[in-house]
Protein backbone atom coordinates (compact mmCIF):
# COMPACT_ATOMS: atom_id res chain seq x y z
CA UNK A 1 0.00 0.00 0.00
CA UNK A 2 0.92 3.84 -0.87
CA UNK A 3 0.46 6.57 1.38
CA UNK A 4 1.66 9.35 2.88
CA UNK A 5 1.71 9.50 6.71
CA UNK A 6 3.54 12.90 7.24
CA UNK A 7 0.40 15.05 6.94
CA UNK A 8 -0.74 13.44 9.99
CA UNK A 9 1.76 16.34 11.36
CA UNK A 10 0.92 19.68 11.96
CA UNK A 11 1.19 22.41 8.84
CA UNK A 12 4.48 23.97 9.61
CA UNK A 13 6.16 20.74 9.18
CA UNK A 14 5.72 20.70 5.56
CA UNK A 15 4.38 21.74 1.71
CA UNK A 16 2.41 20.06 -0.39
CA UNK A 17 4.24 20.36 -3.50
CA UNK A 18 4.37 18.55 -7.47
CA UNK A 19 7.63 17.50 -8.62
CA UNK A 20 9.62 19.64 -11.29
CA UNK A 21 9.78 16.42 -13.76
CA UNK A 22 13.05 15.19 -15.51
CA UNK A 23 12.45 16.02 -19.06
CA UNK A 24 13.58 12.92 -21.73
CA UNK A 25 14.69 10.95 -19.09
CA UNK A 26 16.59 7.67 -19.25
CA UNK A 27 16.96 5.61 -16.14
CA UNK A 28 19.74 4.66 -15.73
CA UNK A 29 19.97 2.05 -12.44
CA UNK A 30 16.98 0.22 -10.99
CA UNK A 31 18.31 -1.72 -7.49
CA UNK A 32 16.50 -4.86 -8.00
CA UNK A 33 17.57 -6.37 -4.81
CA UNK A 34 16.20 -3.56 -2.64
CA UNK A 35 12.95 -3.88 -4.93
CA UNK A 36 13.01 -7.33 -4.14
CA UNK A 37 13.31 -6.58 -0.51
CA UNK A 38 10.38 -4.06 -0.42
CA UNK A 39 8.01 -6.40 -1.94
CA UNK A 40 7.61 -4.24 -4.77
CA UNK A 41 6.48 -6.04 -8.49
CA UNK A 42 4.07 -3.39 -10.49
CA UNK A 43 6.10 -0.29 -9.77
CA UNK A 44 6.29 2.17 -12.89
CA UNK A 45 9.85 2.78 -11.87
CA UNK A 46 10.77 5.05 -15.18
CA UNK A 47 8.05 7.07 -14.13
CA UNK A 48 8.55 7.52 -10.23
CA UNK A 49 12.16 8.46 -10.86
CA UNK A 50 11.69 11.05 -13.51
CA UNK A 51 8.47 12.14 -11.31
CA UNK A 52 6.45 12.11 -14.36
CA UNK A 53 4.15 10.19 -12.10
CA UNK A 54 3.17 8.39 -8.49
CA UNK A 55 1.25 5.62 -7.45
CA UNK A 56 -2.29 6.45 -5.63
CA UNK A 57 -1.74 7.12 -2.01
CA UNK A 58 1.71 8.78 -2.42
CA UNK A 59 1.32 12.87 -1.87
CA UNK A 60 4.35 14.84 -2.77
CA UNK A 61 5.80 17.76 0.03
CA UNK A 62 8.69 19.18 1.14
CA UNK A 63 9.41 18.68 4.51
CA UNK A 64 10.97 21.78 7.05
CA UNK A 65 13.34 21.24 8.96
CA UNK A 66 16.39 23.04 10.61
CA UNK A 67 19.76 22.73 11.94
CA UNK A 68 22.95 23.40 12.95
CA UNK A 69 25.67 24.06 10.19
CA UNK A 70 29.49 24.17 10.80
CA UNK A 71 28.34 24.57 14.25
CA UNK A 72 25.83 27.36 13.68
CA UNK A 73 22.02 27.02 13.93
CA UNK A 74 20.09 27.79 10.46
CA UNK A 75 16.66 28.44 10.94
CA UNK A 76 15.95 28.32 6.98
CA UNK A 77 16.14 24.76 6.00
CA UNK A 78 14.09 22.05 4.62
CA UNK A 79 13.91 19.64 1.76
CA UNK A 80 15.44 22.38 -0.92
CA UNK A 81 15.77 19.59 -3.87
CA UNK A 82 13.75 16.99 -3.03
CA UNK A 83 10.13 15.91 -1.79
CA UNK A 84 8.84 13.22 0.39
CA UNK A 85 6.68 11.18 -1.91
CA UNK A 86 5.05 9.06 0.75
CA UNK A 87 5.21 5.64 2.67
CA UNK A 88 5.06 2.33 0.92
CA UNK A 89 4.45 -0.25 3.72
CA UNK A 90 5.48 -3.58 2.90
CA UNK A 91 3.06 -7.02 3.26
CA UNK A 92 5.02 -6.85 7.16
CA UNK A 93 3.49 -3.63 7.66
CA UNK A 94 6.73 -1.88 7.72
CA UNK A 95 6.59 1.71 6.52
CA UNK A 96 9.31 2.74 3.62
CA UNK A 97 9.31 6.64 2.94
CA UNK A 98 10.47 7.24 -0.99
CA UNK A 99 12.15 10.52 -1.46
CA UNK A 100 12.73 11.91 -4.66
CA UNK A 101 16.34 13.85 -4.70
CA UNK A 102 16.38 16.62 -7.15
CA UNK A 103 12.69 17.39 -7.66
CA UNK A 104 13.18 21.06 -8.20
CA UNK A 105 12.59 24.10 -6.20
CA UNK A 106 10.68 24.38 -2.94
CA UNK A 107 10.45 27.50 -0.56
CA UNK A 108 13.08 25.96 1.61
CA UNK A 109 15.69 25.60 -1.43
CA UNK A 110 17.05 29.48 -0.54
CA UNK A 111 19.30 30.29 -3.29
CA UNK A 112 19.91 26.77 -4.79
CA UNK A 113 18.13 25.29 -8.16
CA UNK A 114 16.40 22.51 -6.39
CA UNK A 115 18.28 19.98 -9.14
CA UNK A 116 20.22 17.22 -8.22
CA UNK A 117 23.43 16.23 -11.05
CA UNK A 118 24.11 12.83 -12.62
CA UNK A 119 28.03 13.05 -10.38
CA UNK A 120 26.07 13.18 -6.89
CA UNK A 121 23.17 11.02 -7.31
CA UNK A 122 25.44 8.47 -8.33
CA UNK A 123 28.19 8.68 -5.90
CA UNK A 124 25.26 8.66 -3.71
CA UNK A 125 23.75 5.18 -5.33
CA UNK A 126 27.21 3.55 -4.99
CA UNK A 127 28.00 3.85 -1.52
CA UNK A 128 24.64 2.80 -0.42
CA UNK A 129 24.75 0.00 -1.75
CA UNK A 130 28.51 -0.45 -0.37
CA UNK A 131 27.71 0.58 3.32
CA UNK A 132 24.33 -1.25 3.51
CA UNK A 133 26.97 -4.65 2.58
CA UNK A 134 29.06 -3.70 5.28
CA UNK A 135 26.46 -4.13 7.52
CA UNK A 136 26.43 -0.48 7.97
CA UNK A 137 23.03 1.45 8.26
CA UNK A 138 22.29 3.90 5.51
CA UNK A 139 19.90 5.43 3.07
CA UNK A 140 19.63 3.58 -0.10
CA UNK A 141 18.41 4.52 -3.42
CA UNK A 142 15.97 2.58 -5.61
CA UNK A 143 16.66 3.96 -8.90
CA UNK A 144 18.46 6.77 -10.95
CA UNK A 145 18.03 8.29 -13.84
CA UNK A 146 19.41 10.84 -15.99
CA UNK A 147 17.80 14.19 -18.04
CA UNK A 148 18.65 15.99 -20.81
CA UNK A 149 19.09 19.86 -18.80
CA UNK A 150 22.86 21.14 -17.71
CA UNK A 151 23.03 22.43 -14.44
CA UNK A 152 25.64 24.60 -13.35
CA UNK A 153 27.73 24.10 -10.34
CA UNK A 154 31.21 24.29 -10.26
CA UNK A 155 30.74 23.76 -14.10
CA UNK A 156 28.25 22.56 -16.59
CA UNK A 157 26.99 19.25 -14.94
CA UNK A 158 24.32 16.82 -16.27
CA UNK A 159 20.40 16.81 -14.22
CA UNK A 160 19.58 13.60 -12.78
CA UNK A 161 17.26 12.41 -10.40
CA UNK A 162 17.31 9.69 -7.38
CA UNK A 163 14.72 7.86 -5.35
CA UNK A 164 15.96 7.49 -1.24
CA UNK A 165 14.35 4.81 0.18
CA UNK A 166 14.33 4.21 4.20
CA UNK A 167 12.75 3.70 7.00
CA UNK A 168 12.32 7.57 7.71
CA UNK A 169 13.51 10.85 6.65
CA UNK A 170 13.43 12.43 10.32
CA UNK A 171 16.62 14.28 11.15
CA UNK A 172 18.10 15.74 14.27
CA UNK A 173 16.94 18.91 12.66
CA UNK A 174 13.77 18.36 12.59
CA UNK A 175 13.19 18.22 16.66
CA UNK A 176 15.39 21.65 16.50
CA UNK A 177 12.92 23.08 14.63
CA UNK A 178 9.97 21.72 16.41
CA UNK A 179 11.45 23.08 19.49
CA UNK A 180 11.98 26.33 18.21
CA UNK A 181 8.15 26.25 17.48
CA UNK A 182 7.00 24.94 20.63
CA UNK A 183 6.39 22.39 23.04
CA UNK A 184 3.01 21.61 21.28
CA UNK A 185 5.08 20.85 17.84
CA UNK A 186 7.65 18.77 19.64
CA UNK A 187 4.83 16.59 21.24
CA UNK A 188 3.11 15.90 17.86
CA UNK A 189 6.70 15.24 16.16
CA UNK A 190 7.32 12.72 19.38
CA UNK A 191 3.86 11.27 18.74
CA UNK A 192 4.70 10.78 14.77
CA UNK A 193 7.92 9.13 16.00
CA UNK A 194 6.31 6.37 18.29
CA UNK A 195 3.74 6.07 16.09
CA UNK A 196 5.57 5.45 12.88
CA UNK A 197 9.79 5.13 13.40
CA UNK A 198 9.93 3.76 17.22
CA UNK A 199 6.91 1.86 17.83
CA UNK A 200 8.84 -0.02 20.79
CA UNK A 201 9.34 3.70 22.53
CA UNK A 202 7.13 5.18 24.79
CA UNK A 203 8.78 8.34 26.12
CA UNK A 204 11.69 11.15 24.89
CA UNK A 205 14.26 9.82 27.31
CA UNK A 206 14.35 6.39 25.93
CA UNK A 207 14.32 7.99 21.87
CA UNK A 208 17.41 10.34 23.41
CA UNK A 209 19.13 7.32 24.39
CA UNK A 210 18.51 4.94 21.53
CA UNK A 211 19.50 7.69 18.98
CA UNK A 212 22.39 7.91 21.32
CA UNK A 213 23.48 4.48 21.42
CA UNK A 214 22.85 4.42 17.29
CA UNK A 215 24.59 7.08 16.17
CA UNK A 216 27.75 5.87 18.14
CA UNK A 217 27.37 2.39 17.10
CA UNK A 218 27.17 4.18 13.53
CA UNK A 219 30.53 6.16 13.56
CA UNK A 220 32.28 3.76 15.16
CA UNK A 221 31.38 1.29 12.01
CA UNK A 222 32.27 4.82 9.75
CA UNK A 223 35.83 5.07 11.43
CA UNK A 224 37.03 1.00 10.90
CA UNK A 225 35.93 0.94 7.32
CA UNK A 226 37.80 4.68 6.73
CA UNK A 227 34.32 6.43 5.66
CA UNK A 228 34.65 10.26 6.13
CA UNK A 229 31.21 11.65 5.62
CA UNK A 230 32.18 15.26 5.45
CA UNK A 231 29.15 17.31 6.16
CA UNK A 232 27.65 16.32 9.55
CA UNK A 233 25.78 18.82 10.43
CA UNK A 234 22.75 18.02 12.60
CA UNK A 235 20.08 18.88 9.52
CA UNK A 236 22.48 15.74 8.05
CA UNK A 237 21.66 12.96 11.01
CA UNK A 238 19.25 10.56 11.03
CA UNK A 239 17.19 9.66 13.91
CA UNK A 240 17.46 6.04 13.21
CA UNK A 241 21.26 6.40 13.08
CA UNK A 242 21.66 5.69 9.56
CA UNK A 243 24.48 7.34 6.88
CA UNK A 244 22.40 9.96 6.00
CA UNK A 245 22.72 12.99 3.16
CA UNK A 246 25.87 12.17 1.00
CA UNK A 247 28.24 15.06 -0.20
CA UNK A 248 31.95 14.72 -0.25
CA UNK A 249 31.76 11.83 1.27
CA UNK A 250 35.68 9.63 0.80
CA UNK A 251 36.96 6.24 1.83
CA UNK A 252 40.41 6.67 2.45
CA UNK A 253 43.61 5.66 -0.03
CA UNK A 254 46.12 6.48 2.24
CA UNK A 255 45.22 6.44 6.11
CA UNK A 256 45.58 10.33 7.43
CA UNK A 257 44.49 10.59 11.39
CA UNK A 258 43.48 14.23 10.66
CA UNK A 259 41.81 14.10 7.20
CA UNK A 260 38.96 16.32 5.96
CA UNK A 261 38.06 15.13 2.67
CA UNK A 262 35.15 18.29 2.36
CA UNK A 263 37.28 21.32 0.26
CA UNK A 264 34.49 23.74 2.27
CA UNK A 265 35.86 22.75 5.60
CA UNK A 266 38.39 25.17 6.43
CA UNK A 267 38.42 24.42 10.07
CA UNK A 268 38.52 20.47 9.85
CA UNK A 269 35.17 20.44 11.61
CA UNK A 270 34.20 17.30 10.07
CA UNK A 271 37.42 15.85 9.78
CA UNK A 272 38.19 12.08 10.13
CA UNK A 273 39.32 12.01 13.63
CA UNK A 274 36.81 14.97 14.64
CA UNK A 275 34.11 12.39 13.61
CA UNK A 276 33.29 10.95 16.73
CA UNK A 277 32.98 14.09 18.70
CA UNK A 278 30.72 15.85 16.33
CA UNK A 279 28.64 12.58 16.57
CA UNK A 280 28.22 13.28 20.32
CA UNK A 281 28.13 17.03 19.95
CA UNK A 282 25.64 16.50 17.09
CA UNK A 283 23.42 14.32 20.09
CA UNK A 284 23.82 17.08 22.40
CA UNK A 285 21.77 19.39 20.13
CA UNK A 286 19.04 16.51 19.83
CA UNK A 287 18.89 16.26 23.97
CA UNK A 288 18.33 20.48 23.82
CA UNK A 289 15.21 19.94 21.98
CA UNK A 290 13.66 17.83 23.71
CA UNK A 291 14.71 19.07 26.85
CA UNK A 292 11.88 20.05 27.85
CA UNK A 293 10.65 16.88 27.55
CA UNK A 294 13.35 14.46 29.17
CA UNK A 295 14.09 14.44 32.92
CA UNK A 296 17.40 16.12 33.96
CA UNK A 297 19.48 13.31 34.40
CA UNK A 298 19.03 12.17 30.80
CA UNK A 299 21.35 14.15 29.40
CA UNK A 300 24.37 12.89 31.10
CA UNK A 301 22.99 9.23 30.87
CA UNK A 302 23.07 9.91 26.48
CA UNK A 303 27.02 11.06 26.94
CA UNK A 304 27.26 7.85 28.86
CA UNK A 305 25.73 5.83 26.75
CA UNK A 306 27.44 7.20 23.69
CA UNK A 307 30.94 7.10 24.53
CA UNK A 308 30.55 3.46 25.94
CA UNK A 309 29.47 2.17 22.58
CA UNK A 310 31.09 4.12 20.80
CA UNK A 311 34.45 2.52 22.93
CA UNK A 312 33.29 -0.35 22.90
CA UNK A 313 31.95 -1.10 19.48
CA UNK A 314 35.10 0.77 17.97
CA UNK A 315 37.74 -1.53 19.48
CA UNK A 316 35.81 -4.74 18.75
CA UNK A 317 35.99 -4.02 15.49
CA UNK A 318 39.63 -2.75 14.91
CA UNK A 319 40.67 -5.77 16.54
CA UNK A 320 38.07 -7.88 14.43
CA UNK A 321 39.82 -6.43 11.39
CA UNK A 322 43.08 -7.75 13.37
CA UNK A 323 42.10 -11.10 13.55
CA UNK A 324 41.81 -10.39 17.41
CA UNK A 325 38.58 -11.66 19.63
CA UNK A 326 39.67 -11.20 23.30
CA UNK A 327 39.90 -7.83 24.36
CA UNK A 328 41.88 -6.79 27.06
CA UNK A 329 42.94 -2.96 27.84
CA UNK A 330 46.53 -3.49 26.61
CA UNK A 331 44.96 -4.46 22.93
CA UNK A 332 43.78 -0.93 22.50
CA UNK A 333 47.05 -0.03 22.50
CA UNK A 334 47.89 -2.48 19.31
CA UNK A 335 45.11 -0.42 17.51
CA UNK A 336 46.16 3.08 18.50
CA UNK A 337 50.04 2.11 17.25
CA UNK A 338 48.89 1.09 14.54
CA UNK A 339 46.80 4.41 13.36
CA UNK A 340 49.90 6.22 14.58
CA UNK A 341 52.20 4.24 12.18
CA UNK A 342 50.06 4.08 9.09
CA UNK A 343 49.68 7.74 9.58
CA UNK A 344 53.31 7.92 9.79
CA UNK A 345 54.61 6.68 7.20
CA UNK A 346 51.36 7.28 4.43
CA UNK A 347 49.67 3.50 4.50
CA UNK A 348 47.09 2.45 2.20
CA UNK A 349 43.83 1.98 4.70
CA UNK A 350 42.23 -1.04 2.80
CA UNK A 351 45.04 -2.34 1.42
CA UNK A 352 47.08 -2.83 4.63
CA UNK A 353 44.52 -4.69 5.88
CA UNK A 354 43.98 -7.28 3.19
CA UNK A 355 47.67 -7.38 2.72
CA UNK A 356 47.99 -8.34 6.29
CA UNK A 357 45.03 -11.04 5.62
CA UNK A 358 46.20 -12.54 2.72
CA UNK A 359 50.16 -12.25 2.58
CA UNK A 360 51.14 -11.28 6.16
CA UNK A 361 53.25 -8.60 4.65
CA UNK A 362 53.50 -4.93 6.19
CA UNK A 363 54.90 -1.60 4.65
CA UNK A 364 58.08 -0.33 6.01
CA UNK A 365 58.52 1.06 9.02
CA UNK A 366 56.13 -1.22 10.60
CA UNK A 367 58.07 -4.44 11.54
CA UNK A 368 57.86 -3.76 14.93
CA UNK A 369 54.33 -3.07 15.13
CA UNK A 370 54.31 -6.52 13.12
CA UNK A 371 56.46 -8.36 15.74
CA UNK A 372 54.56 -7.65 18.22
CA UNK A 373 50.80 -8.44 16.74
CA UNK A 374 52.26 -11.75 15.76
CA UNK A 375 53.07 -12.53 19.50
CA UNK A 376 49.34 -10.91 20.39
CA UNK A 377 47.19 -12.85 18.19
CA UNK A 378 48.93 -16.00 19.96
CA UNK A 379 46.75 -15.84 22.39
CA UNK A 380 43.63 -16.85 19.96
CA UNK A 381 42.11 -20.15 19.58
CA UNK A 382 44.36 -20.97 16.28
CA UNK A 383 45.55 -19.39 13.03
CA UNK A 384 42.30 -20.19 11.39
CA UNK A 385 40.27 -18.78 13.08
CA UNK A 386 42.16 -15.30 13.08
CA UNK A 387 42.73 -15.27 9.22
CA UNK A 388 38.50 -16.53 9.10
CA UNK A 389 38.00 -13.58 11.37
CA UNK A 390 39.92 -10.90 9.04
CA UNK A 391 38.68 -12.23 6.36
CA UNK A 392 35.12 -11.62 7.46
CA UNK A 393 36.17 -8.68 8.47
CA UNK A 394 38.67 -6.70 5.67
CA UNK A 395 36.64 -5.68 2.20
CA UNK A 396 38.51 -6.86 -0.55
CA UNK A 397 36.33 -4.55 -2.87
CA UNK A 398 36.74 -0.86 -1.61
CA UNK A 399 34.90 2.66 -2.77
CA UNK A 400 37.44 4.53 -3.69
CA UNK A 401 36.71 8.03 -5.24
CA UNK A 402 38.80 7.48 -8.20
CA UNK A 403 36.69 4.31 -9.14
CA UNK A 404 33.64 6.56 -8.88
CA UNK A 405 35.13 8.74 -10.92
CA UNK A 406 35.52 6.07 -13.67
CA UNK A 407 32.29 5.05 -12.98
CA UNK A 408 30.76 8.20 -13.23
CA UNK A 409 32.65 9.18 -16.37
CA UNK A 410 31.84 5.88 -17.91
CA UNK A 411 28.10 6.73 -17.68
CA UNK A 412 28.62 10.43 -18.35
CA UNK A 413 29.58 8.88 -22.01
CA UNK A 414 26.64 6.21 -21.76
CA UNK A 415 28.62 3.57 -21.29
CA UNK A 416 26.48 2.15 -18.09
CA UNK A 417 28.31 -1.89 -18.35
CA UNK A 418 31.17 -0.34 -15.41
CA UNK A 419 28.37 0.74 -13.76
CA UNK A 420 26.64 -2.25 -13.60
CA UNK A 421 29.78 -4.05 -12.90
CA UNK A 422 30.86 -2.07 -9.95
CA UNK A 423 27.20 -2.27 -8.15
CA UNK A 424 27.69 -5.96 -7.86
CA UNK A 425 30.85 -5.94 -6.74
CA UNK A 426 30.31 -3.23 -3.88
CA UNK A 427 27.21 -5.51 -2.86
CA UNK A 428 29.27 -8.24 -2.38
CA UNK A 429 32.03 -6.96 -0.95
CA UNK A 430 33.72 -9.45 1.57
CA UNK A 431 33.77 -12.13 -1.99
CA UNK A 432 36.69 -12.03 -4.26
CA UNK A 433 36.93 -10.17 -7.23
CA UNK A 434 40.39 -10.37 -8.70
CA UNK A 435 42.20 -7.47 -8.13
CA UNK A 436 39.68 -4.35 -8.23
CA UNK A 437 41.10 -2.58 -5.28
CA UNK A 438 44.54 -0.54 -6.37
CA UNK A 439 45.89 2.63 -5.22
CA UNK A 440 45.15 5.20 -7.43
CA UNK A 441 48.02 7.47 -8.64
CA UNK A 442 49.41 9.40 -6.44
CA UNK A 443 47.70 12.87 -7.82
CA UNK A 444 44.80 11.11 -7.51
CA UNK A 445 44.85 9.76 -3.79
CA UNK A 446 42.93 11.51 -0.71
CA UNK A 447 41.04 13.76 -3.47
CA UNK A 448 38.83 16.20 -1.78
CA UNK A 449 35.43 16.78 -3.58
CA UNK A 450 33.37 20.03 -2.73
CA UNK A 451 30.17 20.61 -1.49
CA UNK A 452 27.81 21.49 -4.05
CA UNK A 453 25.90 18.61 -5.37
P1 LIG B 1 23.26 19.50 2.38
O1 LIG B 1 24.01 19.80 3.65
O2 LIG B 1 24.10 19.38 1.16
O3 LIG B 1 22.37 18.32 2.52
O4 LIG B 1 22.28 20.76 2.07
C1 LIG B 1 21.85 21.69 3.02
C2 LIG B 1 20.55 22.33 2.61
O5 LIG B 1 20.65 22.93 1.34
C3 LIG B 1 19.38 21.36 2.54
O6 LIG B 1 18.27 22.00 3.12
C4 LIG B 1 19.19 21.15 1.05
O7 LIG B 1 17.85 20.87 0.72
C5 LIG B 1 19.63 22.48 0.47
N1 LIG B 1 20.21 22.34 -0.89
C6 LIG B 1 21.37 21.76 -1.24
N2 LIG B 1 21.56 21.82 -2.57
C7 LIG B 1 20.48 22.44 -3.10
C8 LIG B 1 20.07 22.81 -4.42
N3 LIG B 1 20.80 22.53 -5.50
N4 LIG B 1 18.89 23.46 -4.55
C9 LIG B 1 18.15 23.75 -3.48
N5 LIG B 1 18.47 23.44 -2.23
C10 LIG B 1 19.62 22.79 -2.02
MG1 LIG C 1 21.34 17.75 3.84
Amino acid sequence: MFTQTYTQLPDDFYIPLTPESLPDSDTIHVNQSLLDELGLKDLDIDELVSGESWPKGFEPLAQKYTGHQFGYYNPDLGDGRGLLLGQWVDSSGKHWDFHLKGAGRTPYSRRGDGRAVLRSTIREYLVGEYLHALGIPTTRALALARGNETVFREGPEQRAMLIRVTPSHIRFGHFEWAASQGPSEVRSLLQYVFKYVYPELNTAEELLYEVSRRTAKLIASWQTVGFNHGVMNTDNMSILGETFDFGPYAFFDTFQIGFICNHSDDQGRYAYNEQPNVGLWNVQVLAQALADWIPSDAIQQSVEIYTDTYNHEYLERMLAKLGITKQSDEDKLIVRDLLVLMDQHQVDFSLFFSNLTHTDEVPKGLETWHEAYLERIKLENSEDSVKDLMKASNPNVYLRNHIAQQIIEAVEQNDYHVLDAWVKRLQTPIDEHGDVNQEPPQIRKNIRLSCSS
